[in-house]
């Protein structure tokens, strides 16, 4: 009997964004956790590594000017400056290598490289991380400690105008509640691996149909 000739969806770039202290990364490490098979991609950063952070397990950490070569080299998929100062990208070969590999990949990104990454990659599944008040957002951004008064202001300030961007994503999440919002997003990577349109190419249509 012939099988029928459906092809699995290929892997997903699963790109999360929204404003700093929304819980991003936050709730891309509840989804790898809950989604072993899922690749992460670090990002690479001019920043200094905060707290615990560790080169290789939070960010690649590098100098203005190995990030300006990497840039310059067409290294990276999408690049920001954020809040004026630090430089943050996404490399090119880490996503590739996990989507040829047939291995979905997720990756959180500010807002400015999620609207490059419409741009450049517009198969990418692209949500928007928010939680439901400004409030909340500057409550996380105060409880993460990681920060100074300044920076705090600077990040809110930018989050205002980032909010404005959110219709321009395919989905919503509301990251009030951590592990509702990581049923939300396995919902919306399910659905989306069901989608008709991202399923292998249809085989040619037979000459005569089989009786
Ligand atoms: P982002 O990656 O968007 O900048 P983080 O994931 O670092 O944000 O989260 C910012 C702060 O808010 C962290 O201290 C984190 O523990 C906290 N946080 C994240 N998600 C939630 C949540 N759903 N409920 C409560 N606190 C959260
Ligand atoms: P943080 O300094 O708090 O780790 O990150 C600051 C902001 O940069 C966050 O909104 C975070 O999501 C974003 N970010 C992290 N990695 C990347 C990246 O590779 N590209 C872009 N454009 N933004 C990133």
């Amino acid at each position: 009997m012939a099988e029928y000739p459906f092809l699995p969806a290929p892997a997903l770039f699963i790109v999360l964004s929204g404003p700093s202290g929304a819980g991003k990364s936050t709730l891309m490490r509840r989804f790898l956790e809950r989604n072993p098979g899922v690749d992460r991609c670090l990002s690479v950063t001019t920043r200094a590594p905060r707290g615990e952070e560790r080169d290789g397990v939070d960010y690649h950490f590098v100098s203005d000017a190995e990030f300006t070569r990497r840039r310059e080299n067409n290294e990276f998929l999408e690049w920001a400056q954020v809040f004026g100062r630090h430089g943050y990208a996404t490399p090119r070969a880490g996503v590739v290598a996990s989507l040829n590999a047939g291995r979905s990949v997720i990756k959180d990104v500010d807002v400015q490289g999620g609207a490059q990454i419409r741009a450049s990659f517009p198969a990418a599944v692209q949500v928007f991380v928010v939680p439901s008040s400004r409030a909340e957002i500057e409550r996380r951004l105060r409880t993460r400690a990681t920060d100074t008064e300044a920076q705090i202001a600077r990040r809110l300030a930018e989050a205002d105008a980032e909010l404005a961007q959110w219709r321009a994503y395919d989905h919503l999440i509301l990251s009030d509640e951590l592990e509702a919002a990581a049923l939300d997003l396995d919902a919306i990577v399910r659905a989306e691996r069901l989608r008709i349109s991202r399923a292998g190419p249809a085989p040619a249509s037979p000459s005569s149909p089989s009786p």
